[in-house]
Parts: C-alpha cells; sequence; structure tokens
C-alpha cells in the first residue's frame, strides 16, 4: 500500500509539495478511483499554457516509438516545446523497454543522471513511460523517489491528464489495465513521409520468453474505420508510406464483433488492407510484425495483388529447432514457416523477409542451435535481428533449470551475428546494376550531398541530392535509382 514500508520511505524523500497519487500498482497493491476517469482530450495547438520544453528518450521497439511520437503530439498540445538537449529539458520522459534486461538497465543508469539533476532543480518533471514503467509499477518509485509519474504503454493516450495530476503536486503511478480510447491528438512524427499508424495494442499469446503480453495487456483491435481516417488525414498532410503496427498483426480484428457469410471473422489485417488500400496519396503499405502460426494464404495472395503493399515481409522465427518451438509456445513448426516463405516466393519471388530469432534459449542443444544456422541459410534473410536469450521477470522460461552459461551465449551470437551479415550479403548482390524505384526520406546523415529512401523491399538506398539539371531531390519523392553499391544491409546508387 501507499503509506507502508519502503514507499512510505520513497515518499518521505520526496520534495515537501509532492503526495503519492498512487492510481494501481503493477501488483494491483492500491488502486482509487481516479484510475478510471478517462484522460481529458488536450486541447488541440493549446500553446498558451508555454509549460516549458521536453526531451524523449525512446527504448526499443517501433511500437514504442509509435508511442513517444503521440506523447510528443500530446505535449506539443499542452504548450511544451521540444527541448535542444536533454540537459537542458523541463521536463524529462523515458519511454522504456524490457524486451531484455540489458534494455532495462540502460533506463536505471540514464534515471540516475536525471534524479540528481532533481535534487538541485525540484521543479524538473521525471516521466518514465513504457514496459519498465508497466513492470515494476510502484517498486520504480522506490527505487527512484525522484520521479514524478510512472506511466505503462496503454496510458500514453492519457498524459496530459496524468500530468495535470503532476501539476498538482501528485506523485502519479497509472500501470492499471486499461481500455485504449480512439486517439484524437496527432502525433508529433519525426519523419514527414512515412508513417506508423497502430492497428492492434497488447498481445494475447504466451511465449515463454516474453514480457510483452503483461506489459502490453490484452489485444485491442482499433475500427477500419478510425484507421482508415488516420491515414486520410496522413496523406492530407503529405505522407506517402504507412506502417500498419501491432505486436502481432495477424491478430488483428479477434476482439472486432462480426463475421462473413462465408463464416469467417468480419475483421482480418487481410479485410484492413483491403479497406486502407484506396486511400489516396498514399504510396506505400508495409505492417509489422507477423506472427507464422496465424499468417494466411489469404494475406499472401492480398500483398502479391494488391500494388500499394510493399515486397517486404518481417515474420520472425525465433528458432530453427521444433523442440525450441514448442517449448517457446510458438504454435508453428520450422515446416510451417518454410511453406509462408515458400509461398509468398511462388507469388512475389523477389519479396525481402526478414525475422526475429532467439538463441541460447534455456536447454537448447548445440545441434538445436545449428538448425536455427541452417534454417537462416536456407531461406536466405534478408535482414534478422538476433538475441541471446534473457530471462525476463514473471516469465515461465525465466524459471526454467537449464539456463544457458553468459559464454555459450555470448559466442552463440557472434557466430549468429556474422552468418546474418554474410546471408544478407549474398542477398543484397542481387540488386547490383537493378533499377529500383526508392521513396525518398530525408538527407543522409553523414554525407549532405546525398539523399536517403528506402526500395520497396525496405533497403536503404543513398544518391545525389540534386537530379543532373541541378533541382533538389526532397522528402516524399518516389525516383528509379540504379543500383551500383551493394553492401549488407543499403545500397548505393544512381538517379535514373
Ligand atoms: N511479436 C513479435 C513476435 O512474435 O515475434 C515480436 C515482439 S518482441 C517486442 C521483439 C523480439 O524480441 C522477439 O521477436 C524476440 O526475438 C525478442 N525477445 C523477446 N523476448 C526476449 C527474451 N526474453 N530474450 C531475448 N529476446 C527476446
Ligand atoms: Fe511476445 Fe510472443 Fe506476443 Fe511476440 S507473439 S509479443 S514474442 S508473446
Amino acid at each position: 500500500m501507499a503509506g507502508s514500508g519502503p514507499l512510505r520511505q520513497a515518499i518521505e524523500a520526496m520534495p515537501e509539495n509532492k503526495r503519492m497519487a498512487v492510481l494501481s500498482s503493477a501488483a494491483g497493491a492500491a488502486t482509487t478511483a481516479a484510475a478510471d476517469i478517462p484522460g481529458p482530450a488536450p486541447a488541440q495547438g493549446d500553446a498558451a499554457a508555454g509549460r516549458g520544453s521536453y526531451w524523449i528518450t525512446t527504448f526499443g521497439c517501433q511500437m514504442n516509438k509509435a508511442d513517444s511520437e503521440r506523447m510528443a503530439g500530446i505535449l506539443e498540445a499542452m504548450g511544451y516545446r521540444e527541448a535542444p538537449a536533454e540537459l537542458e529539458a523541463d521536463l524529462v520522459l523515458y519511454n522504456t523497454c524490457t524486451i531484455r534486461d540489458n534494455a532495462e538497465q540502460k533506463v536505471y543508469s540514464y534515471l540516475g543522471r536525471q534524479a540528481q539533476r532533481k535534487r538541485v532543480n525540484p521543479a524538473l518533471t521525471l516521466v518514465v513511460a513504457g514496459c519498465v514503467a508497466q513492470q515494476e509499477g510502484e517498486a520504480l518509485l522506490r527505487r527512484v523517489p525522484e520521479l514524478d509519474l510512472v506511466m505503462g504503454p496503454q496510458h500514453a493516450n492519457r498524459l496530459a491528464a496524468l500530468l495535470e495530476r503532476v501539476e498538482q503536486g501528485q506523485q502519479v503511478v497509472a500501470t492499471e489495465e486499461h481500455h485504449i480510447l480512439e486517439d484524437i491528438t496527432s502525433a508529433r512524427r519525426d519523419s514527414r513521409v512515412c508513417a506508423w499508424v497502430n492497428v492492434i495494442y497488447g498481445c494475447n499469446e504466451r511465449c515463454t520468453y516474453c514480457v510483452v503480453p503483461s506489459v502490453r495487456g490484452k489485444e485491442q483491435s482499433r475500427l477500419p474505420q478510425a484507421i482508415r481516417l488516420e491515414m486520410e488525414g496522413l496523406a492530407a498532410r503529405g505522407y506517402r508510406e504507412i506502417t500498419l503496427l501491432g505486436q502481432n498483426i495477424d491478430a488483428y480484428g479477434r476482439d472486432l464483433p462480426g463475421i462473413t457469410p462465408e463464416g469467417r471473422r468480419a475483421h482480418t489485417l487481410t479485410d484492413l488492407l483491403y479497406h486502407v488500400h484506396e486511400v489516396e496519396g498514399i504510396e506505400r503499405l508495409r505492417f509489422a510484425t507477423s506472427h507464422p502460426r496465424y499468417f494466411t494464404e489469404r494475406l499472401i495472395d492480398a500483398c502479391a495483388d494488391l500494388p500499394k503493399v510493399c515486397e517486404h515481409f518481417h515474420i520472425p522465427f525465433q528458432s530453427g529447432d521444433d523442440d525450441v518451438l514448442r517449448a517457446m509456445a510458438r504454435g508453428y513448426t520450422v515446416d510451417r514457416y518454410r511453406r509462408i516463405i515458400e509461398r509468398i516466393r511462388s507469388r512475389m519471388p523477389d519479396a525481402a523477409i526478414s525475422a526475429d530469432v532467439i538463441v541460447a534459449f534455456p536447454g537448447e542443444s548445440d545441434a538445436q542451435y545449428r538448425r536455427t544456422l541452417s534454417l537462416i541459410e536456407e531461406i536466405g534473410f534478408d535482414q534478422v535481428n538476433t538475441a541471446a536469450y534473457s530471462p525476463r521477470p514473471g516469465t515461465p522460461a525465466a524459471d526454467w533449470p537449464d539456463q544457458l552459461e553468459e559464454g555459450v551465449k555470448v559466442e552463440r551470437l557472434q557466430e549468429l551475428n556474422a552468418l546474418v551479415e554474410r546471408v544478407a550479403r549474398q542477398r543484397s548482390a542481387r540488386y547490383q546494376g537493378r533499377i529500383e524505384q526508392v521513396l525518398v526520406e530525408g538527407g543522409n546523415p553523414r554525407d549532405s550531398e546525398q539523399v536517403m529512401g528506402r526500395t520497396r523491399s525496405n533497403r536503404l538506398t543513398f544518391f545525389a541530392a540534386r537530379r543532373p539539371d541541378g533541382t533538389a531531390i526532397v522528402p516524399g519523392d518516389l525516383v528509379e535509382v540504379r543500383i551500383d553499391t551493394v553492401r549488407s544491409f543499403s545500397l548505393s546508387g544512381s538517379l535514373v
């Protein structure tokens, strides 16, 4: 409870004007009615308050980056402006990731620096959002009593309401299960060309290594009309590429009502793609992350038939061994994964395939690990995000006795990374001399004479920022580039 034990010590360590308003804790220890009050919609463009400057640091996945953009939009609507540097900001928000231990530890080291700042400048507002906030809840206040607000990912849209409570002198924890209301604020997006659009929040899977379901809650799909409306707004503001986002995007629509006359669910990712494909001005569509268990042939056919859907698929396989996949509770076999890729390649021969993989899962033998390596060679991935297994609190695999030693993890990860790089380089070779359509996203940060963009297959591509006639190439241009240099994960070329 808020008033007992170590938490009381934490409160006592707080500046005097601060009061604890524990809306709830991850353990559900204390809840006040305030937790159920949806936040007032922050006034759009209401900069009158002139509240000072903010800084957001984002750790982790695309989902977190999308949440940060929405929270930045809310802060700007409240009257905050972006600070030139973290150490000059009046409000610092860390949007955190807890997928692996090293991501979590990084947050604590950042927080230490800000806590020190707060001790000499009590007016500083410190916010921890995202998955570490959800996982630790109240315990985070015990560890860092200087914090003003600890808020789980489901509360991103409520930032304005939560900060109002902070302004009233309360210290707030918002981690209770929350229905994510349709977001009427507008995100402050980093790109002017490519935008993320959340279509489903949360995850109902129970992969034995993964903390996501416990920190991001149950699946909540947005209505197709709301998604399309958001995309139309983005198109009107000049965005040309949309990536639809979900932790398990193939689950889209499972929680929405309706059955078709053929007996199918009325709302699936495939139907959504058809629904949003016609949004005028949007030239490219992508989606992530796909789950092999639910990836359908109907979806593959839609991707092949809908011209705006790009030929890039991010489908994590996690392991190349069936017994490890079973222990991970992934719900598919390596053979099913192979068949998905075969089907994609039969309809879209040049499609790029990327994935996530975990090595050194508890009990993974050398032979099982080698099957993962073989699968990477066999499939010929364009990119693979690799990780050594990291035990996460509250997940089943973290308590299993057959954890592998750190040395094994490091060795496997190193060998894996070298293989991924080699396979990606081999895959990249096919671009040599080809003409690729590139959507320009901005300047090359390392070379002011160049711009960069992506091919439909998601390869980063660099080329000269001016046409032969001297006119500038600008973000949003769709151009054709002849590829003359290939690297493992990027390309260079010249305008056709
Ligand atoms: N929903 C996606 C899926 O099913 O593949 C992935 C979401 S998760 C945010 C991103 C990646 O983090 C996973 O694909 C997995 O490879 C990795 N990951 C998750 N938990 C992990 C753990 N405990 N240790 C190492 N890597 C982990
Ligand atoms: Fe985690 Fe599995 Fe859900 Fe992906 S599908 S977010 S790995 S539980």
